[in-house]
């Protein structure tokens, strides 16, 4: 399995691009940059039929629009999308569409499965959704005051990927990674914050849980020393599972 990490930094990063992964048709996160992101590395988005969002930030969601107008404009609509999220996103999706197009109809995106073909999944805490394919467990996190906030394990093709960002250190990042062959966290500084976990907390995460490969994205742009046991992906990396 090829894991494309299309993004690894945080806000604020000069360096990279927002965080979001791709594996095969699934995509976590799509927040500002990330379609033209995907574009760059030659990814189609009409490939894609299942996104999970953690939550509403910016550097999270607000590329929907540009996601779900271009498959429309190229008439790429035809496979349904699954939009993986919390509670209460499908009304943020609509609020985001109704500012940025709105045009004064108040009405305009009431039917907005039926405009893009897409179907929202709203999760609450280890609530699961599950096809043929593939198996996503959602997590609850904490992230100062935002919510719902989720974290998420996919399993598909019996690997286990899990993806806490953006969170403080908390029971379900250790429940993730005790629980995943491989695990994306957030590493947002060096030092925690009352939203975001430190590159000491990943290191923690990482010593508990051997079996789990860490990996530290949503990474500011600080210098930091070497870890043999961290992975610190790049934009554009591909990590073999
Ligand atoms: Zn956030
Ligand atoms: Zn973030």
């Amino acid at each position: 399995m090829k894991i494309n990490c299309i993004g690894t930094g945080t806000m604020g990063s000069t360096t990279r691009g927002n965080q979001s992964i791709l594996i095969d048709d699934i995509l976590f996160d799509i927040g500002s940059g990330v379609v033209k992101k995907l574009e760059e590395y030659k990814f189609k988005t009409k490939d894609i039929n299942y996104l999970l969002i953690t939550h509403a930030h910016a550097d999270h969601f607000v590329d929907l629009p540009n996601l779900l107008i271009g498959r429309s404009i190229r008439n790429e609509n035809n496979n349904l999308l699954h939009i993986i999220c919390g509670k209460g996103i499908r009304e943020k999706v609509v609020q985001l569409f109704q500012l940025c197009f709105g045009d004064g109809v108040e009405d305009k995106y009431i039917d907005i499965e039926e405009k893009f073909n897409i179907k929202f999944i709203e999760l609450s805490n280890e609530e699961t959704f599950e096809d043929q394919n593939i198996k996503i467990t959602a997590y609850e996190l904490m992230h100062g005051g935002c919510k719902p906030i989720l974290g998420y394990i996919l399993e598909k093709e019996g690997k286990n990927i899990g993806y806490a960002t953006d969170t403080i250190l908390c029971d379900n990042v250790n429940k993730i990674c005790q629980k995943s062959d491989i695990a994306f966290l957030d590493a947002n500084n060096i030092n925690a914050t009352k939203s975001h976990m430190s590159l000491d907390d990943v290191v923690k995460m990482q010593k508990e849980n051997h079996k789990c490969k860490v990996c530290a994205i949503h990474r500011g742009d600080y210098s930091h020393e070497k870890y043999l046991n961290i992975k610190f992906p790049e934009d554009g990396e591909i990590i073999e599972l």
